[in-house]
C-alpha cells in the first residue's frame, strides 16, 4: 500500500493545491493531506477552519484524508505510515525553497522521499497569499478556489476589515 503525505498550511486551499491533490491520488493508494497547526506565515483562518475547507474540497476523492498536525513533516509523515511526501512546485516560487527543505528532510527520515508534481499551466501563478491580497481588494476569486472557499474567504476579508 503506497501511502503519501501533502503537508502545507493551506490558507486557504486553492484550485493549484486541488489540482496537485487530484493527481497524487491518481498515483497512489492513500493521499493524507496533513495541514500544519502552526505556521510563521500570517494566517486568516484557524486551522479548524483550514481543515474544512480542505475536506469539502477533497469530499469526492475516496482516498484521500485530512488531518492536522504539529511538529515536524517527517514525524507526522512517519505516524502516518507514509513513504513519500508530495509538494507542488511552481515554476520561479517554489524550487529552492523546496530542494532546501527536502535535503534537510532526507537528514532526518532518509526512508522518506519527495515527490514534487510540476503546478499546471493555469496555476502557476497562484499563491494564497495572493489570492487573499486580492479577495481583500474585492477582485474576482471565482476561478482560483472552489466555491465554498470563495465563500468563505469573502466572509472572513469583511470580518477583517470591520475591526481594523
Ligand atoms: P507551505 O506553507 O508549506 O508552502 P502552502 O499551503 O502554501 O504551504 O502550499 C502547500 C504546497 O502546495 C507547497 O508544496 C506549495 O508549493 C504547493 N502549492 C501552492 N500553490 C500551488 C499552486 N498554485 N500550484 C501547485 N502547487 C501549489
Amino acid at each position: 500500500m503506497t501511502v503519501a503525505v501533502y503537508p502545507g498550511t493551506f490558507d486557504p486551499i486553492t484550485n493549484g493545491h486541488l489540482d496537485i491533490v487530484q493527481r497524487a491520488a491518481k498515483l497512489f493508494d492513500r493521499v493524507i493531506i496533513g495541514v500544519y497547526k502552526q505556521s510563521n506565515k500570517h494566517l486568516v483562518f484557524t486551522t479548524e477552519e483550514r481543515v474544512a475547507l480542505v475536506r469539502q474540497a477533497v469530499g469526492n476523492l475516496a482516498n484521500v484524508e485530512v488531518k492536522p498536525f504539529s511538529g515536524l513533516t517527517v514525524d507526522f509523515a512517519r505516524k502516518e505510515k507514509a513513504q513519500v511526501l508530495i509538494r507542488g512546485l511552481r515554476m520561479n516560487a517554489d524550487f529552492e525553497k523546496e530542494f532546501e527543505m527536502a535535503l534537510m528532510n532526507r537528514k532526518l527520515a532518509p526512508d522518506l522521499d519527495l515527490l514534487c508534481l510540476m503546478a499546471s499551466q493555469e496555476y502557476q501563478f497562484l499563491s494564497s497569499s495572493l489570492l487573499k491580497e486580492v479577495a481583500r481588494l474585492k477582485g474576482n476569486i471565482s476561478s482560483l478556489v472552489p466555491k465554498h472557499v470563495a465563500e468563505a474567504l469573502k466572509k472572513k476579508v469583511i470580518r477583517v476589515s470591520e475591526e481594523i
